[in-house]
Formats: structure tokens, sequence, C-alpha cells
């Protein structure tokens, strides 16, 4: 149906972000094509060492699976962080993920976490990683007439560590900036490191050269001053409600260095 109806038409998941664009007049599709009958994008299994996650997959389903939180405590994390539970009931991952709206929290926790995207259209199956998946505001990969089916997670070493900071107005908002960190420890040193952005440029950013720096590191307050200042010369952030851009780039520095200090004090 994408397919047939072209650019007129929008998949439809939870609607939490697509019917208040709506209602703002900032997308009028002329048809809808609601996901949730699909029982095959719904659910959580394991995959060789992949967790996979259908898009039709709730917010809430995501908290509640204990051995999805167990397995991946970083998204658990990440969802609770989302809005409120009334959203989180009908918001989905895959809508969450394919949105291309730099102030969803997901996005940078899939670059952080090295995961890619099921796509599916009438050419096929395709699999993206969801570092190549975002080209700007709004912009993803996704071909007309495409959708994304399911988010594949690699699963992380055993002993990681893994935190998103977020800073918010108040309980329910988008980010004023947040940061994501995975990382493992080897003979009191960081073995491996990766980082994500959220809300500070036009995509979620991923953040190399700062988690490259503290690579071999024991994270100490000179490393992470350095991994905050390449993270920090990566960001591009609005200027808007949640304030001026100079702030932004540096409460997402803030973020960083929090949530590198809590996944260090995770990780075994
Ligand atoms: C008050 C409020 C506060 C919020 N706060 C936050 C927040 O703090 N952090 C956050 O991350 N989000 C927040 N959200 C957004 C919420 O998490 C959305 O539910 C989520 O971003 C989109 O998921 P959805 O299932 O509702 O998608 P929908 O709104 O149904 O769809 C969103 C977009 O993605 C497309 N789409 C949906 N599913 C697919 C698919 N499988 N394949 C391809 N395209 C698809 C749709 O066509 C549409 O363009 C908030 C929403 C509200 C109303």
């Amino acid at each position: 149906m994408l397919a047939d109806l072209g650019e007129d038409a929008r998949p439809l998941a939870g609607g939490h972000s697509l019917i208040p664009m709506m209602k703002l007049r900032l997308a009028e599709p002329a048809h809808l094509i609601d996901l949730a009958g699909i029982g095959e994008l719904k659910g959580i299994r394991a995959d060789g060492g992949d967790v996979v996650i259908g898009a039709m997959t709730t917010q809430h389903e995501v908290i509640a699976e204990a051995a999805l939180a167990a397995k991946l405590p970083l998204l658990r994390e990440t969802a609770l962080q989302i809005a409120d539970p009334q959203v989180r009931y009908l918001g989905t991952l895959g809508g969450n993920v394919a949105n291309g709206d730099p102030g969803n929290d997901m996005p940078a926790v899939m670059l952080c976490l090295g995961a890619s995207y099921h796509i599916v259209g009438t050419k096929g199956e395709r699999r993206v990683a969801a570092r190549d998946f975002y080209q700007g505001v709004y912009q993803t990969a996704l071909e007309p007439g495409e959708m994304v089916t399911a988010i594949r997670v690699p699963a992380p070493p055993a002993g990681h560590g893994a935190a998103y900071e977020k800073l918010k107005r108040k309980i329910g908002d988008y980010a004023t900036a947040a940061a994501a960190v995975i990382l493992t420890q080897s003979g009191g040193r960081v073995a491996t490191c990766s980082i994500g952005l959220t809300n500070v440029g036009t995509t979620p950013l991923w953040a190399e050269d700062a988690a490259r720096a503290v690579i071999g590191t024991a994270l100490d307050p000179a490393t992470v001053k350095k991994a905050v200042a390449h993270a920090e010369a990566i960001t591009s952030p609005a200027s808007d409600n949640r304030g001026p851009a100079e702030y932004r780039t540096k409460m997402a520095g803030v973020m960083l260095a929090r949530a590198l200090a809590r996944a260090k004090s995770r990780a075994a």
C-alpha cells in the first residue's frame, strides 16, 4: 500500500509524533496506513548474538520485558526517559527510530549500540546501520514505499557498563541535550567505548573521536575533559526554547561526562 499510494501515504504506528504533526499541519498525509494489525511487527527475539525487536514493540514493552532489560539495560533506561507512561504505552520503538526527529531519544542510543534497521519495500528487504540511516531533520535512508520492520541490536559484551543521561526542562520533555555511553574495562582501563548524542545537531550524533579519546585510559578528569571537547566540537544545536545553542552544546558535554562516569561505575 505504501508503494502504491506513494508520497501521499504515511505509516501510522503509535501516532504520538505523527498525530501532533498533523494537528499542527506540519504533516498532511492523504492516507494513513495503520501498522497496528500486522502481528509480525511485534515482539522481541534473540537471533544468534543479536536482539531483534519488532518495529511495533511499544516503549512500554521495552521497559517491561525483563529479559531485554537484563541483556540491554541501556534500552530500558532510555525508554524510561521518553515522555510519560501514557505516551510510552502507544509510542513504538520503530516509530521513534524511523521518525527522523533529532529530539527522539532512541536513535542516538542505536548509534551508540551499533544497531541496524530491517527495512522492507517492494524491492525486498535490506538492512541499514543506524549510523548510516539519519541524513537530516526528518530525512532518513528510507526510500519511498519502504518501512522499518525491526531493529537489530548486537548484544553488548558481558561486564559492559552503559548509561543514558538526559537533561530536560520537565518530565515528559524532549532533551535539551543527552548522551548515551557504552564501555567495557580491562585492568582498570577502558577497553571499548561508544558514544551517541541526542538533539544537538540535525541528526543524532555518533561521537567517534570522543570515544577514541577515552579508550586505553583510566577515565581520569583530563581524559574526560578531552572527550567532552571532542563531543562538543561535532554539535550544532539550534537556539530554541530549550536554550541558546552555546548552552545546549555545553550541556551535551555535561551529559557526556556524567554518562561516562556512570557507565564506568556499572562496568565490571
Ligand atoms: C507529549 C509527548 C512527549 C514526547 N516526548 C518524547 C521524548 O522525550 N523522547 C522521545 O524520543 N520521544 C518523545 N515523544 C515522541 C514519542 O516517543 C513517539 O511515540 C515516537 O517518537 C514515535 O513513535 P510512534 O510509534 O508514536 O510513531 P508515529 O507517530 O506513528 O510515527 C512517527 C513517524 O514515523 C513513521 N513511522 C512509524 N513507524 C514506522 C515504521 N515502522 N517504518 C517507517 N516509518 C514509520 C510515521 O509515518 C511518522 O512519519 C513524545 C511525544 C509526545 C506526544
